[in-house]
């Protein structure tokens, strides 16, 4: 097997660009160079390497070294450069790269070939002595950072001193003799820290470089990264090895980086940034401030420095055709890193682009309406779960704003919580419910999981295309960045901006998609469905089968719900209005009754409140199938379990505390999840369901007879383990729908159906459907009691089952397709046996999931349910799971 593919000059060995081999940034370095342009000729080292590389115990497969010497010569040959030779030496980057983009690896090694005698053979053929020195100080620092990994914190501090001690400010002013005397510095650093001198041979520098990529796969960044990304463990990182091309080689030269389409807004515009005389991570770093792209660009933000259109407006206009040109070939947005050395172009990188949802949703509906991809394309483009960035309030525009200061908008939303400085700060308090917002000078690889708790983050230094922008975007948290007037002293807990001070632990408001930083909480609005968002909804509804409902019992929810393209309600839990403070003294009344005779006198106050729920609801849902489930927890639950609110509960419900505290020590249950609840409580006490019937057929009626839409009420049987339990509870439903049909002389259609969330049921479910006519899969209690684990207590050990592997997922967020999913596709199969086309639906959480969804359309369920905020998630999720 080959291990080694080279790319450049005329080559591409790499056939049809295959990320799984070559990476993601292999992959495209050779598809660049196939398709003619201008990439500095390398060779990749393949992913599979990564694997044998750990299989082996930290070692290399024995022809590697071969293959790596040959692809060097490749370089060597179109350069005309050689690898260590002191007159005129070549010098090579090495870079990670994952079949996708993994901000927790090793990124790069600049420079690499450089050492003392090298050095000066570089100085001769530049010309310029200065850059030499400047490069040879930067590889040492690079080097010793993430191939060495020694504390990089000495050597800034070193640089900082060279500056003190000669009076300078900037980077700019060291000279050749400078960089050299730091270069001394540098190494005597590495010698103290590392016990060994710097490494000068250039094969073992190398080789150092290539063992610290594939090690940088097993760092507990990169585990965390998959962990958050659900990246398999054994996909293993490729190695790209590269010409250096100098983008700081005089005025003529420069680097960059540039996006083909706006990545926060999606605006078909050429976005980025570059600098004059730099190396690439000059402008990642956010050290010097960058320079816009365009002119457009840098004349609206007001900025003076002129912008690379009008700087070179030859390489700029070069560089817009190899734009169009990537755009073409690769069919998405770009993310492209260049380097322009003394005039010439080179292309360094490019791949398909993080961007918001925002971003992302009007790529695909613009790219759809250019032709350049099919609708079909565009639905499946845009990630369900990053919908929820766009359905979420953004600050309101009227609310006043107590502004601080303003940054960059690196990616959209808005946020407010407590300042922590911190990112285990930020965890902790996540982790005890608290909104935090992330405030880091700068953020690095070992803040991703501060970042992923907070609700945003908020930097003081960074461009748009700095590691908290990206990373923000990629996780859909508001971000602002290079918010420069912020003076963070994290040790002392304070943030200074404008005067002011704020703590940890003080209430800010950021706004990314303007950039402002806000003292307190700002109130916020809904956000706006038509546009592109309705574009590719309506063009998702079209692939779609499965219908999408909504687990809704609010008239303001089931209004969400019908805005976001609910088409029915799938879960009406009918205890939620139990819960209302105005109706709880009746139901206590009807649990504290004696006898029957006292629960009916209680229920009949309930019926009319209960009526008008339903009233509501119909009505907001106009002719949809509501699914109304009836009450279902156990009724200890409405009852106090505080000493202090005895008192009060029992003189508002007209009884003596000592009754109220006997029946509440009666109805005390060890386990309420198994205990008396669902339908038992039916079972029990019929005449409760028979209340809550007759309350869904009058509120039917009288909308009916209102509006003229009759509503399709489905009532549902909750907990049912046998058909003897459902057709009891049928029985008392149809007398209640007879008695309210004679009594208003019109009759309702409806169905009289049952929950699947027992293990029996499913089992059961060929005749349960004889009597049920309709079946909807409670996951929730399904996985409970499928896996025999409380749905309330999972939290505490279900992660630790996931990180293990022992659950791929959270099994209560996604179905566990290989045993729940087994047991529902078993119901679905049985019950369509006894009643063909029986109507099939899921209500548990997982509704919402779209890899649960996926599930769904395979055992081919006639809709999902979802909460109201999630069902245009399930919309897409749908249409892609049916394309
Ligand atoms: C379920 O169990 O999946 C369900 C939808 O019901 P609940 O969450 O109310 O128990
Ligand atoms: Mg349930």
């Amino acid at each position: 097997t080959r291990y080694v593919y080279r790319f450049g000059g005329g080559v591409s060995d790499g056939g049809k660009g295959d990320k799984n081999l070559l990476g993601g940034k292999g992959a495209n370095l050779d598809g660049m160079a196939s398709i003619g342009l201008p990439v500095p000729p390398g060779f990749t080292i393949s992913t599979p390497v990564c694997a044998l590389y750990y299989d082996a115990g930290e070692s290399f497969p024995e022809s590697l070294k071969a293959e790596v010497s040959g692809g060097i010569a490749h370089i060597e040959g179109i350069t005309g450069k050689k690898f260590g030779d002191a007159a005129d030496p070549l010098l090579v980057s090495v870079r990670s790269g994952a079949r996708v983009s993994m901000p927790g690896m090793m990124d790069t090694v600049l420079n690499l070939g450089l050492n003392d005698a090298t050095v000066a053979g570089l100085a001769q053929v530049s010309g310029d002595a200065r850059f030499a020195w400047d490069s040879y100080r930067r590889f040492i620092q690079m080097y010793s950072d993430v191939v060495l990994e020694l504390d990089h914190g000495r050597f800034e501090e070193a640089l900082e001193i060279a500056k003190e001690d000669r009076g300078y400010h900037l980077d700019t002013e060291m000279g050749a003799a400078d960089w050299q005397a730091l270069v001394g510095e540098y190494k005597a650093l590495v010698q103290e820290l590392w016990g060994k001198p710097f490494p000068q041979d250039v094969h073992d520098q190398l080789w150092g470089a290539i063992g610290a990529v594939f090690g940088s796969w097993q760092s507990e960044r990169a585990k965390v990264y998959r962990r958050l990304n659900d990246i398999p463990g054994d996909w293993g990182t490729a190695v790209n090895v590269q010409a250096m091309v100098f983008g700081n080689m005089g005025d003529t030269s420069a680097t960059g980086v540039a996006f083909t389409r706006d990545p926060a807004t999606g605006e078909a515009a050429y976005y980025g940034e570059f600098l004059i005389n730099a190396q690439g991570e000059d402008v990642v770093a956010g050290i010097r401030t960058p320079q816009y792209l365009t002119k457009a660009a840098r004349e609206r933000a007001g900025a003076k420095p002129l912008s690379m259109e009008e700087a070179m407006p030859e390489t700029y206009a070069e560089l817009a055709a190899v734009f169009d040109l990537l755009e073409r070939h690769y069919r998405d947005m770009q993310d492209i890193e260049f380097t322009v050395q003394q005039g010439k172009l080179w292309m360094l990188q490019t791949r398909s682009g993080k961007r918001t949802a925002k971003a992302a949703l009007k790529i695909a509906v613009d790219m759809a309406s250019e032709g350049l991809i099919t609708q079909e394309e565009a639905v499946l483009r845009v990630d369900p779960a990053a919908l929820d960035q766009l359905l979420h309030p953004t600050l309101d525009p009227k609310a006043p704003r107590d502004v601080l200061t303003k940054g960059l908008p690196a990616s959209p939303g808005a946020a407010s919580g407590k300042v922590v400085f911190d990112a285990d700060t930020a965890e902790k308090w996540a982790a005890a419910g608290e909104k935090v917002i992330l405030v880091r000078v700068e953020t690095s690889p070992e803040d991703i999981h501060g970042m992923h708790a907070a609700q945003g983050i908020l930097t003081a230094r960074g461009g748009m295309t700095s590691h908290a922008a990206v990373v923000a975007r990629g996780m859909g948290r508001p971000c602002v960045s290079g918010a420069g007037s912020l003076a963070i002293d994290g040790k002392a807990g304070i943030l200074r901006v404008a005067g002011r001070e704020v703590k940890q632990g003080d209430i800010v408001t950021i706004d990314g998609a303007t950039g402002e930083v806000m003292l307190g909480a700002v109130p916020t609005v809904q956000p706006e469905l038509a546009g592109d968002f309705g574009t590719l909804m309506l063009w998702a509804d079209a692939k779609r089968r499965l219908k999408v409902r909504t687990n809704a019992e609010t008239p303001l929810d089931c209004r969400t719900a019908r805005e976001f393209g609910a088409e029915g309600i799938g879960l009406c839990r009918t205890e939620h209005m139990f819960f209302d403070s105005a109706r709880i003294t009746a139901v206590r009344q009807m649990i504290l009754a004696e006898d029957e005779a006292g629960r009916r006198a209680a229920l009949a106050k309930l019926l009319p409140e209960q009526r008008s729920d339903f009233v509501q609801i119909f009505e907001v849902m106009a002719g949809l199938p509501c699914t109304i489930r009836l009450l279902d927890p156990p009724l200890h639950e409405f009852l106090p379990h505080e000493e202090a609110e005895f008192a009060e509960v029992a003189a508002a419900a007209g009884l003596d505390v000592a009754t109220l505290k006997r029946r509440a020590a009666e109805l005390h249950e060890f386990n309420p999840m198994l205990g008396h609840r669902g339908c038992r409580l039916g079972v029990s006490y019929p005449e409760i369901y028979e209340m809550q019937a007759r309350a869904i057929f009058e509120a039917a009626c009288q909308v009916a007879e209102e509006t003229g839409a009759a509503p399709v009420p489905e009532v549902m049987i909750p907990l049912v383990a046998t058909r003897k339990e459902l057709e009891l509870m049928k029985a008392v439903v149809d007398k209640a729908a007879q008695a309210v049909f004679a009594e208003k002389g019109r009759t309702i259609e409806y169905l009289v159906g049952t929950m699947i969330e027992l293990p029996r049921a499913a089992l059961r479910a060929g005749e349960i459907a004889e009597v049920g006519e309709f079946f909807s899969f409670g996951t929730n209690d399904l996985t409970q009691t499928t896996l025999g684990v409380s749905r309330d207590d999972a939290g505490s050990f279900l992660t630790t089952y996931v990180e293990k592997g022992i659950y791929a997922r959270d099994p209560f967020v996604s179905i566990d397709v290989e045993g729940v999913g087994e047991l529902i596709k078993l119901a679905a199969d049985r019950g369509r046996a006894t009643r063909p086309g029986i109507k099939l639906g899921i209500c548990g959480e997982h509704g919402g999931d779209p890899a649960s969804i996926a599930f769904c359309e395979s055992v081919d369920l006639d809709y999902v349910s979802a909460s109201p905020y999630r069902v245009p998630i399930a919309r897409l999720a749908a249409a892609q799971a049916a394309l």
